[in-house]
């Protein structure tokens, strides 16, 4: 018979992985259907990284109240899961003094929505705080701080299976049906079946929806473009920089924002697209990244970046109805399905505190018992780079391959990148392996460690050359030898 789930919880982003964590607390039954390789297929890996403070968002709003929850657990969160995070803080900046009202508005939407340490600082003391940056005065958030978007996620999910929820990844949802008793969600040919289900599909939580007759829903998807400049460049900030927010608020504009691991992000831009798979980035979004970050921080080169990339926002309102709604998370017309619609920014602040209202919304259905053995610690992975030369030698003592460099531009060894293939969610791709060793992620994009790679995958791991996979089924890094006739012939 095939196996019942209690929950089935669709989409593996920074929320579906944070419910899936949450509900791991309890003694059920759940899994999390994505139609990825991999947790972070979608806005979770690609977003600013930023843990707001939550005073750009609307007073009583539902981002607003989940955002300012979720900056006050963010470090306890990340020191559980062993992410990284830095608070930073951040510095709204107005360029001229038509802007110095804007930061008003802000400070005061802060005030009421609880935000605490927030002031407003005149143009001497930007100058003091941030030597490059120019600006007339500027709305100073002490509680702001950045994160790993990506390895947030991993960990939310590592915790989740850790503790026995079961990740069934290349699994699309295509179809649901309504038992009498519970759901049979179909996928990739195959189904699973669960009493109760969570519709976490970020840009297509809308098309999930109506698979049970919830047609009313629907997602604008609004494409940000980013641009990531050398960590060379990581002195130019300390803080976040961001500009005072677009006159219709329904997005924060371009920033300037320091990541955890050394880079400078920049962006991102705003377009409302008729694809919501579109993740190109254009000429004249990094364009005008560029001139918008250089406004603010004049002395940032326009010609050292290393990557550029984009993420989908999962808007709830259109471009024409201002493109700004709250989040909907409801189960109107079925209580066992529950629809997260338009979970954009801040979703990632948010992602603990959304996860717990929903375990709520779950526990007047079903009766829930605390797992007696529940474990919230996922230890960090042991990153070389971060280590002293001490450190480094007494490892390297201990385990010699932590002696061999794989990557050369972030310091990655051998041994992390072999622990990142042994993750407890079995995912086995190249890319996999970037986001949980950061390998291929630096200066040169893999351009020297992705041999050195392959080679492991192929040598160490006894991977044959034709099951290599970048990322999702059928991406083969490899297809057929060069010479093979030759070869033939050799033998
Ligand atoms: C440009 C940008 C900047 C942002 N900056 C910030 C920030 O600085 N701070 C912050 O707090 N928030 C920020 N956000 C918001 C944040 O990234 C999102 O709110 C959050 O990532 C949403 O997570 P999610 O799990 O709902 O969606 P997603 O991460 O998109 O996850 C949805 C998952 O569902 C899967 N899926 C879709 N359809 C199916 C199907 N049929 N079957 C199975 N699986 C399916 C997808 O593959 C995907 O993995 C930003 C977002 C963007 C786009």
């Amino acid at each position: 018979m095939t196996e019942l789930f209690n929950i089935a919880v669709i989409g593996a982003g920074v929320v579906g992985c944070a419910i899936a964590r949450e509900l791991s607390r309890y003694n059920l039954k759940t899994v999390v259907l994505e139609k990825g390789s991999d947790v972070c297929s979608g806005a979770s890996k690609a977003n600013s990284g930023v843990v707001h403070a939550g005073f750009n968002n609307a007073v009583g709003s539902l981002k607003a109240k989940f955002c300012v929850q979720g900056n006050e657990i963010f470090e306890h969160l990340c020191s559980e899961l062993g992410v990284p995070y830095k608070r930073t803080g951040k510095l709204v900046i107005a360029q001229s003094e038509g802007d110095v009202k804007e930061l008003e508005n802000l400070f005061e939407a802060g005030l009421k929505n609880g935000v605490k340490g927030l002031s407003i600082v005149d143009r001497k003391t930007v100058k003091m705080m941030e030597p490059g940056v120019e600006g007339v005065a500027a709305l100073y958030s002490p509680n702001s701080a950045i994160t790993s978007p990506y390895l947030l996620t991993i960990a939310y999910a590592e915790n989740a299976a850790m503790n026995g929820v079961k990740f069934k990844f290349n699994s699309e949802v295509t179809g649901i049906e309504r038992k009498k008793s519970y759901f049979k969600i179909y996928h990739d040919g195959d189904y699973t079946q669960a009493e109760l289900v969570v519709n976490a599909a970020g840009c297509y939580a809308d098309k999930i929806a109506s698979m049970i007759g919830y047609t009313e829903y629907k997602i604008y998807p609004c494409r940000g473009e980013y641009v990531l400049v050398d960590k060379r460049w990581s002195h130019l900030i300390t803080r976040m920089i961001y500009h005072v927010p677009p006159k219709d608020k329904s997005v924060l504009g371009v920033h300037i924002t320091p990541t955890v691991e050394g880079p400078i992000l920049l962006g991102p831009t705003a377009d409302f697209i008729e694809d919501r798979d579109d993740t190109s980035t254009t000429m004249p979004g990094i364009n005008q990244i560029i001139e918008e970050a250089r406004k603010i921080l004049p002395s940032l080169p326009s010609h050292d970046s290393i990557t550029a990339f984009s993420g989908i926002r999962a808007k709830n309102k259109s471009k024409e109805e201002g493109g700004l709604g709250d989040y909907i998370i409801e189960n109107r017309r079925d209580s066992y399905f529950i629809n997260l619609i338009g979970i954009e920014s801040p979703g990632l602040t948010a992602s603990t505190p959304l996860a717990k209202h929903v375990v709520e919304m779950i526990s007047e259905l079903i009766k829930l018992n605390l797992k007696e053995d529940f474990n919230p610690i996922r230890p960090a992975p042991i990153r070389l780079a971060e280590l002293s030369h001490e450190q480094r030698a007494e490892l390297i003592k201990k385990e010699p391959l932590y002696g061999e460099i794989v990557c050369r531009c972030e310091h990655v060894s051998k041994k992390e990148v072999l622990d990142a293939y042994n993750n407890i969610l079995g995912v086995k791709t190249l890319s996999g392996l970037k986001y949980r060793a950061r390998v291929m992620m630096g200066r040169c994009q893999g351009g020297f460690c992705t041999a050195k790679i392959i080679s492991i995958l192929q040598n160490d791991l006894k991977t044959p050359y034709n099951g290599i996979l970048l990322k999702n089924p059928g991406s083969y890094l490899f297809t057929g030898k060069v010479r093979e006739e030759d070869e033939k012939d050799v033998k």
